[in-house]
Order: structure tokens, then sequence, then C-alpha cells
């Protein structure tokens, strides 16, 4: 947690981020936990001002235990560096800490019974930038029904935090020169924010 008293706005039933991590490590709240390899909870600095939030585990995650560790984490790691940061800088954590079977969207169900991880760790990380990769992530800490392709590199209010969506690094895979571009684009807005600092 950190030790800016400023910062400690952490409303949460866990007294510690290790805490909050022990009970996700034993979760059994949804049917993923019996298909999964490992929990993956998030990686990265406790205290950092930057936080990114994805969708769930894939198969290297989920046999790592470490969040955005294939393809599209490599991209992201990228992202990242393009910036002027390394993965050590930053805190990256998924809406679901657990894989779902084959990839396949993760249901709302699931989403709900991880929910409070995700605020647990937003809570005590207290970032001064979210940034949500792709819909589920956006719509979650937005809530919002509106689409990514709308919401993306804009800056929105977040609790003391700004929060800027931007596409989801496997989308932009998939979606090459473009969306490659414009989420280049958002991580430039993502920048600025960390330079100017949240509103307090
Ligand atoms: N995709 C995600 O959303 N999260 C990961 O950790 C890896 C891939």
């Amino acid at each position: 947690m950190r030790s800016d008293p400023g910062k400690m706005k952490v409303v949460s039933t866990w007294p510690t981020l290790d805490a909050v991590r022990a009970d996700a490590l034993a979760c059994t709240r949804c049917p993923l936990a019996e298909t999964r390899t490992q929990v993956v909870f998030g990686a990265g600095d406790p205290e950092a001002g930057l936080m990114f939030v994805g969708e769930g585990p894939g198969a290297e995650e989920d046999r790592q235990g470490i969040p955005f560790v294939g393809r599209a984490g490599q991209l992201l790691t990228k992202l990242i560096e393009g910036i002027g940061l390394t993965r050590d800088d930053v805190y990256i954590a998924n809406v679901v800490k657990c894989r779902p079977p084959g990839n396949r969207d993760p249901q709302p169900g699931e989403i709900e019974s991880c929910r409070p991880f995700l605020e647990a760790q937003v809570a005590f990380v207290a970032p001064r930038v979210v940034v949500t990769l792709g819909n589920f992530a956006t719509k979650l800490l937005l809530d919002t029904k509106t689409g990514i392709t709308k919401l993306r590199g804009q800056e929105h209010a977040y609790g003391d935090a700004v929060l800027v969506p931007t596409l989801h690094p496997a989308a932009v895979l998939r979606g090459g020169g473009v969306p490659l571009a414009q989420t280049r684009a958002d991580f430039v807005v993502v920048k600025r924010a960390l330079a100017r600092g949240a509103p307090s």
C-alpha cells in the first residue's frame, strides 16, 4: 500500500494487497477455478503510477502465472517501452484472474465474481493513470455499454485517477497497421496524462 496518506483511499475488505492476492490464489468463486492451471493475479510495481487492466489470462499466462506474457503481452511490453517505461515500472492485472477455457470471452458471472479482486488491486495500487485494454476492462471500469472504438484514446475520470481506454493488444495483432497506429497514439495520451499527474 502507498505510504503517501493523500493517496490512501483504499476501501477494501482486505488489509493489504498481499492479502487480496492470497485470497485470489485460493479462489473457487466461479467455474474457472476448475479449469485453470493457476491464478494469474497481477504483476509489476504495486506502487506504480500507471496500471493496465486486460481481459483475462490466455494459455501462456495460465502456464506461467504472469499476465501478458504471450504474443499480446509481447506487444504490450513494446508499447510500454515505447513511452519510456518498463513492465517493472507499471502494474498489470486482468478483469478475470483465471483463464477462460479455449480463450472464450469471460462470462458476466465470472466477471462479477472476480470484480472485488480487481477493485481492491486498483484501490491498493492507487495509480494516477489506468489503461483499460479492450472492451471488457473498459466497460467494467467505466460502467458503460459504449464500445472501445468510441472511447479509446480519450481521458475519462475514474475516481482520483485518469482512465484511458485503448484496444486490446490481441485485437491490434489481428488488425494490423491501423489499430497499431491508433494504439501508439493512445499511448501518447497515456504518457501525457502521466506526466501531468491526475487532478487531486
Ligand atoms: N490477454 C489478456 O487480456 N490478459 C492477459 O494476461 C493475456 C492476454
